[in-house]
């Protein structure tokens, strides 16, 4: 490719800019010398975060090379960041598994066995435990990093095959808060619009998310959008001052767990203002209050909110927070031609988080922020197919395929008509959530789990008191894994996968939007797609169980290759069978189509021809969402058929500011909050082997404000104790103006036992969603010694 002199100087100079924000430019720039070599480009998903960035992957004589961003995607435009662009060396890495490991007892050491030896253990093994103590000794362990037909695919054996349903996936852990949010405000699960409104916005409210680190390429959307329009409003509300904040027209720094009374107060301000839709209001939205979402009027609301003045939130929420601040961001919020709401775990990982996405709907409902472009209320994605795989497609215990509640017999006979097995075969009970099955394996009434791609071992909260039940060998566990992990260690077997761009499957992202990503190169040894595995070990329990119906579950799959048309064949179930008539009605997004989509398809998407023009970008308005035309009621643009709601409105709720289950007191007198960083992805299995990003951040630390450090006296390095009522952790102090005072913060990524934050962390959980509150606790620091050598760890 020719280029002058003057084009290399102009994209260096891009390319520097962009590495400080951690982007990659367009690929056009960074593979320039590789233009010409004879390669080929395989598109994909990034296997990382819940921005779903569309990538493609260099592969020369069958090795990948590189990584770059689609420029015609409307994920990320081109666009990737640091650790998007450098996954693809985790293959090929020398860590991988490759080769099927089992040991008997936990403290034996592993041994190499066939592949054909460890599919017969591990349904040896379940279907003995479900033969002496039933369906609910068993347990499917998934995540959000699944392939929508993996997770398919195993709740289906774990349902209808072995009758519980205990499956579970990591999910719980970072959105369940959300899913909650979105029913009971909406009726119906995931944001109405998605990423095309960033661009239309003229306010932002960031509540509880680092986007700028968590969501990079999002963040970028909305910092191009700010700059080149400077009279956009972004608010970031956070007790913690964090990279997004340095574009915020306005900081909230509050202490943490008072965000409810802002969230109050700021509909305060919109009533006492005249702010409100009325109209909007009037069409669409009915108030509601307490557990058995009792009827109220807006008077109500008035007088509910009324004690929340902006003078006596701004008292609860301390920190830097002013009355006439509550008052600005609430008329920016109201009165902007477009306000998007973003958050992320800062809301959901909290005792009150389904309350917290509710106050910030209202907000949207109250003054009609909804619907029209450059509004919405939209919860950011932890993982690539939290949305998707799990939520959609039946990976948690609630929920069956097609956002369908366990619990409603209707819904569970659908599933098994389209199974083809006997009405009745799926319990009626919902399975053990996340935290009660970790409970269970401690009380050893769960004999077998199957965790799948994940590890929990270091991703739960106060994780060492569920660590006790992993280690025991009351509990047989197999792990599905590329990497060695925190949880690996306690498995009996642990069976190599083949990684993303090695298989063929669908992420399904934030914005409702499913994306294929087809096999490229070979996966390393014996690494296999768990669409195989989850097959052929079904194949042994119905063997072993005697169970004709077990086989019937997989019958539609039976000898079908895996690369492709096993992958495809549940994908077409699932879609074809499952989605019908439901919101998230995928059936126009067949494999054909999504392989022609350069950046997928948006549901709902009932036809092919409707799929190959993306789908839909903004759910219930009539003439954008084929549903909405289809289930029309009345002669109103907007109809919100979601399933949860019968009366087929927006529900504004009455909730008030509830204490967090932990504050600091005179024991522990400090709050900590854990958090993301860019250069790192969850339990760094994965970004802690690429030298590059190890580098960039090698291990965590603990952040503390600058008065609170000189008060205890510390400086910067000295290593401190974090100490709870749960763990310690021992790690250096960054001195910092990030966290509001009388706050610590800590990144959860490091695999190092003495700096694995989840010791410390608190396990209770929301009662409504059940996800646990991270995010909060209480905790002492003290300084232990000056700076000290550290090194990297990964298992
Ligand atoms: S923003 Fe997320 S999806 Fe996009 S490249 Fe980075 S990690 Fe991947």
């Amino acid at each position: 490719m020719a280029q002058t002199r003057r084009d290399f100087i102009k994209k260096t100079a891009a390319l520097s800019a962009a590495s400080l924000v951690g982007m990659q430019l367009p690929v056009d720039v960074n593979t320039m010398a590789r233009a010409a070599e004879d390669e080929a480009w395989h598109r994909g998903t990034c296997r990382l975060c819940g921005v779903g960035c569309r990538v493609e992957l260099g592969v020369k004589n069958g090795v990948p090379f590189a990584l770059r961003g689609v420029a015609d995607a409307r994920t990320n435009y081109g666009y990737l960041c640091m650790k998007g662009m450098h996954f693809w060396k985790c293959m090929g890495h020398k860590d991988r598994l490759t080769k099927p490991l089992y040991r008997e007892r936990k403290a034996d050491p592993f041994k190499e066995i066939s592949w054909d030896k460890a599919l017969d253990i591990a349904a040896e093994r379940f279907s003995s435990a479900v033969k002496a103590h039933g369906g609910n000794a068993v347990a499917y362990y998934g995540s959000g990093q699944c392939l929508t037909e993996e997770t398919y695919l195993f709740q289906k054996i774990m349902r209808g095959g072995l009758k519980t349903n205990n499956v579970e996936g990591n999910p719980r852990l970072c959105m369940a808060s959300a899913v909650g949010g979105y029913m009971t405000s909406f009726g119906a699960d995931e944001p109405i619009g998605g990423y095309a409104d960033l661009e239309k916005a003229h306010c932002f409210f960031i509540i509880g998310s680092n986007t700028a680190e968590a969501h990079p390429v999002l963040f970028r959307r909305i910092m191009r959008r700010k700059l080149d329009n400077p009279e956009v409003k972004v608010i970031n509300a956070d007790p913690r001052v964090s990279q997004t904040s340095r574009i915020a027209d306005k900081h909230l720094q509050f202490k943490p767990g008072t965000d409810l009374s802002l969230l109050n107060a700021m509909a305060k301000v919109i009533i006492d203002e005249k702010l409100h839709d009325q109209q909007f209001l009037g069409n669409y939205a009915v108030f509601k209050q307490g557990k058995e979402a009792k009827a109220a009027s807006f008077d109500e609301f008035a007088q509910f909110v009324a004690p929340y003045t902006p003078e006596a939130a701004a008292k609860t929420c301390g920190g830097t927070i002013t009355a006439d601040d509550i008052r600005q961001v609430a008329r920016w919020f109201a009165t902007s031609k477009g306000t998007v709401s973003l958050w992320c775990m800062g809301i959901n990982q909290r005792k009150q988080g389904v309350w917290a996405n509710n106050l910030i709907h209202n907000l949207h409902i109250l003054t009609g922020q909804l619907m029209k472009e450059g509004a919405d209320s939209l919860s950011l994605t932890g993982q690539p197919n939290a949305c998707g795989g799990v939520r959609e497609a039946g990976g948690l215990c609630h929920i069956l395929p097609g956002h369908r509640p366990v619990e409603k017999e209707k819904m569970r006979n659908q599933v098994e008509e389209a199974w083809g097995i006997p009405l009745g075969r799926i319990p009626a009970e919902p399975g053990l959530h996340t935290m009660d099955l970790f409970t269970a394996v401690n009380k050893g009434t769960v004999k077998a789990v199957w965790i799948n791609c994940t590890s929990p071992a270091q991703s739960l909260p106060n994780c060492d008191l569920y660590n006790k039940g992993l280690a025991s060998d009351d509990c047989f566990i197999v792990c599905t894994d590329i990497f060695k992990t925190r949880t690996t260690e306690y498995a009996n077997l642990i069976l190599p996968t083949a990684f993303h761009f090695e298989k063929t499957g669908v992420y399904g992202c934030t914005e409702r939007r499913s994306q294929l990503t087809r096999k490229a190169i070979k996966a390393p040894g014996e690494a296999k797609p768990e669409v195989w595995i989850a097959r052929e070990w079904a194949k042994r329990l119905a063997t072993k169980l005697n169970d004709p119906v077990i086989a019937q579950c997989v019958k539609p799959f039976d000898g079908l290759e895996e690369d492709f048309a096993l992958p495809q064949a549940i994908w077409d179930e699932y879609t074809q069978k499952l989605t019908k008539g439901r919101d998230n009605d995928l059936r126009g997004a067949s494999y054909a189509v999504l392989g022609r989509m350069a950046d997928g398809v948006q549901w709902p998407a009932p036809t092919e021809e409707f799929a190959l023009k993306g789908g839909t970008v903004k759910k219930f308005v009539k003439g954008l969402d084929p549903m909405a035309d289809s289930e029309s009621k009345n002669d109103l643009p907007y109809q919100f058929y979601g399933p949860a709601h019968e009366d087929r409105k927006l529900w504004i709720w009455l909730r008030p500011q509830a204490e967090p289950s932990e504050v600091p007191d005179a024991d522990y007198p400090f709050y900590l909050s854990t958090g993301r960083i860019i250069d790192h992805w969850h339990t760094m299995s994965m970004t802690g082997r690429i030298p590059e990003l190890l580098r960039a951040n090698p291990y965590a630390y603990v952040e503390i404000n600058p008065k609170d450090a000189a008060k205890l006296g510390i400086k910067p390095g000295d290593m401190v104790e974090v100490r709870s009522r749960r763990g310690v952790n021992l790690l250096p102090a960054k001195v910092y103006e990030g966290p509001i005072e009388g706050m610590v913060f800590v990144y959860w990524h490091d695999q190092e036992q003495t700096r694995m934050i989840n010791k410390v962390t608190k396990d209770d959980y929301d009662p409504a969603s059940k996800e646990p509150e991270f995010k909060i606790c209480a905790v002492q620091i003290q300084r232990v010694s000056g700076p000290r050598p550290l090194t990297p760890f990964l298992v």
